[in-house]
């Protein structure tokens, strides 16, 4: 009998995640507020911000988009960084993927202040998560693991691969599967066989850019996958696996779109709410 995969399903686990933030922004009862900076004039990631937009109105938090995408001179754009970090009515500061090739990301993410760094991608937070004591855990990376934990995965023993070592996705998820006591192997560009690591993956996690590089081949029988990538191919978005036909061979699998994406989105919010009740307990 063919094998179909479980629908790993990122907008039911969204949606958990997102009434529990409305409820904590109603405890708080005190305007909350995160800034989203678009650098790259590229569509899908002022979608990206628009969709940031509409989930922090569902859950009565105040965003606003800063379109910098006019910006040629790297200075002017980490001065405005710094300068947005430091106002007191914003909780939070991210910055939308992708970055312009004459921005360094090392020196940007430094820009934001760990207290407000919502992605987890200041130096201090992912220090903090390397050093195994995390505070703001990276929302992708994060993600991910809500998920398998959502759908009750077990990770301990078990072999994880994960394809990319991005600052961002890749290496904070190894980290953390780590801290699971899986087995973590860590693919990238120059690993000779990717199939054959791949293939001995009882969760495998695929976070490229490419569409559509994973397929049934890579794939042991029962694995869970778990796939980051976001592509356009012929104006659809689709992810890095091919999601049909892995799903003849895979135990479970997150579609694209509505696997990851609206986990991570949804998982922002939640470190904001933190952010500010961190942020409000020191003040008193
Ligand atoms: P990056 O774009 O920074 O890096 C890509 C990684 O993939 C690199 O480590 C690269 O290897 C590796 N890679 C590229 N081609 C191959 C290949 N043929 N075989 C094996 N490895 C390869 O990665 P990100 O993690 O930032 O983003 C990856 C994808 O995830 C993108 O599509 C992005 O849009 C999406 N994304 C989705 C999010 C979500 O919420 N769903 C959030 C963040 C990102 P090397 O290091 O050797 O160059």
């Amino acid at each position: 009998m063919k094998v179909t995969a479980q629908n790993l399903d990122g907008l039911a686990v969204a949606r958990k995640v997102k009434l529990q933030v409305a409820e904590r922004v109603r405890e708080l009862a005190q305007p909350l507020g995160l800034a989203v900076v678009l650098l790259a004039a590229d569509p899908a990631s002022r979608t990206y911000a628009e969709s940031k937009v509409r989930a922090c109105r569902e859950v009565g938090i105040r965003c606003e988009v800063h379109d910098w995408t006019h910006m040629t001179d790297a200075h002017e754009v980490y001065q405005n960084l710094c300068e947005l970090s430091a106002n007191q009515s914003l909780q939070a500061i991210m910055v939308e993927q992708p970055y312009p090739a004459f921005l360094d990301p090392v020196i940007l993410y430094r820009c934001i202040p760990p207290e407000k760094d919502v992605e987890g991608i200041s130096h201090e937070n992912l220090g903090r998560l390397l050093l195994g004591r995390p505070i703001v855990v990276a929302a992708t990376a994060a993600a991910c693991m809500r998920l398998l934990d959502e759908y009750a995965v077990p990770m301990e023993g078990k072999r994880a691969v994960v394809v990319g070592r991005s600052n961002i996705v890749g290496k904070p998820l190894a980290s953390l599967l780590m801290a699971r006591n899986a087995t973590v192997t860590i693919c990238h560009r120059h690993t000779p066989n990717l199939a054959e690591e791949t293939r001995r993956a009882d969760i495998l996690v695929v976070s490229v850019g490419q569409a559509h590089l994973i397929g049934p081949e890579h794939v042991k029988p029962g694995a869970v996958v778990i796939d980051v990538g976001i592509n356009f191919v012929g104006g659809h978005m689709v992810g890095d696996v091919d999601t049909e036909g892995v799903r003849g061979v895979a135990g479970a699998i997150t579609p694209v779109p509505g696997g990851v994406g609206p986990v991570t989105t949804a998982l922002l919010l939640l470190n904001l709410v933190e952010t500010a009740q961190r942020q409000l307990a020191s003040a008193t």
